[in-house]
């Protein structure tokens, strides 16, 4: 059996749902579409593990501007989203991000929020005394400073992101077809079809790899070498017996995070570079929490010295091994081989943003909004990094 799309895009998490819904929107486009999803309970799938933060307290100018839009897009995504009558509940709390710094990052601190402010962020620098105010809840005295966005920045719910860009992109007319991608053909430096666990042949025009840790392999089928390996993640869920209000999400010195989820709190922490091997499985390190999170957390917020642990989830980070950093364009050698991969940790805030991109790409040949050019596999073959200082 065979059919043929004009765009076939692998993988149908956020990134992949995002591109279909921004590419079906699209007026210049007007060709058939189908997304490829081997799991649609997304059961170990980067997205619905996700943390589910957005901020605009990054390092390089292009990060800052899609997490300005992804911001914007979550806040008027009933606007976009709705489907008849019915708008997606993503439960964004607009609640910031409060990085801390003892003393070494501040200079960082400073000329990253110089930078955001210029782009339009609304970050602002703190001293210890005016954060103790703020936040009375936190242990200031080791502090140097802190920057805090309160505006556009916060935590929504990854699967209902998820779930509103798939269903809006249903309702475009995209195909979703459950199988796995298996292989690709080739003739003449283009990919000609796709080819699936099932049997099934799709012909196509074009192809965007939007397979999550997975990419690197699809990537190899068109002999790209894409630096993106799985590292995974642990998130901690525990209940803290007093009750603290206008918690934002909270970055300690340390690198350890935690915010508010309901009536609970989330945490967790990224390894040293040294000690983060690739990884596919998803057990659990409780000792990391008793040993690291914990004590860290309980010195930042003495409220947190009486907590419980309830559960925690593993989950992975489709890491880029040169800079953290998305890699987004064509490949340099298939002129209509697509990718949008390396999030390392922060793609579900950059969703909507690489969505739009990889539809102007394909529509128009071109960025028209945010120039990604930077962020594409050409620096990969040239090694030429772009570090991004904020990876949480
Ligand atoms: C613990 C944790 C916390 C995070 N916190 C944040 C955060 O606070 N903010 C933020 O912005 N980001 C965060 N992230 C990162 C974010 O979740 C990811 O960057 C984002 O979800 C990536 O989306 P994706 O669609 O590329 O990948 P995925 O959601 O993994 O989707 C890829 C899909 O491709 C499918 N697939 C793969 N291979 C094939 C194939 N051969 N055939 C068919 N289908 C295939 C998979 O089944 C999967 O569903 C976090 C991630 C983790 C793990």
């Amino acid at each position: 059996m065979s059919r043929t799309f004009d765009v076939v895009i692998i993988g149908g998490g956020v990134v992949g749902s995002s591109a279909a819904y921004f590419l079906a929107a699209e007026q210049a486009f007007t060709g058939s579409i189908a997304v490829i999803e081997r799991d649609p309970t997304y059961a170990e799938a980067a997205t619905p593990r996700s943390a589910g933060g957005i901020r605009q307290q990054f390092s390089t100018p292009e990060n800052i501007l899609i997490s300005s839009f992804g911001a914007s897009f979550v806040k008027s995504a009933a606007e976009h989203l709705a489907v008849g009558n019915e708008a997606p509940e993503l439960n964004f709390r607009e609640d910031g991000y409060l990085f801390l710094s003892t003393g070494a990052g501040l200079r960082t601190l400073i000329d990253n929020q110089q930078l955001q402010r210029q782009l339009g962020a609304g970050t602002l620098l703190m001293t210890p005394a005016e954060l103790a105010e703020r936040f009375p809840w936190l242990n200031c005295t080791d502090l140097a400073g802190g920057s805090f966005g309160p505006v556009n920045e916060g935590w929504l719910d990854p699967y209902s992101l998820l779930q509103a860009f798939r269903r809006k992109a249903r309702s475009l007319d995209v195909t979703y077809i459950q199988d796995e991608v298996s292989g690709l053909d080739m003739a003449q430096g283009r990919v000609n079809a796709v080819k699936l666990r099932s049997g099934e042949t799709l012909h196509c025009g074009s192809v965007v790899n939007c397979a999550g840790v997975n990419a690197w392999r699809i990537a190899a089928w068109v002999g790209l070498d894409l630096p993106v390996r799985p590292r995974k993640r642990f998130v901690y869920v525990f209940d803290c017996r007093e009750e603290l209000t206008g918690v934002p999400l909270t970055i300690d010195p340390s690198g350890v995070w935690v915010r508010p989820e309901g009536a609970n709190f989330i945490c967790g922490v990224s390894p040293e570079e040294g000690n983060d091997p690739d990884s596919t499985d998803f057990e659990l390190d409780y000792r990391l929490f008793e040993e690291l999170i914990w004590p860290t957390l309980a010195h930042r917020v003495p409220a947190f010295e009486a907590i419980k642990l309830i559960r925690a989830w593993a989950g992975h980070y489709d890491y880029n091994l040169l800079d953290q950093n998305v890699i987004i364009g064509v490949a340099p050698h298939v002129a209509n081989f697509y990718m949008a991969n390396g999030f390392s940790g922060h793609g579900l805030q950059q969703s909507p943003a690489i969505g739009r991109a990889l539809s102007e790409l394909i529509a128009y040949g071109g960025y028209r909004t945010i120039d990604l050019r930077r962020f594409g596999y050409e620096r990969v073959l040239n090694g030429q990094a772009i570090r991004e200082a904020n990876v949480v």
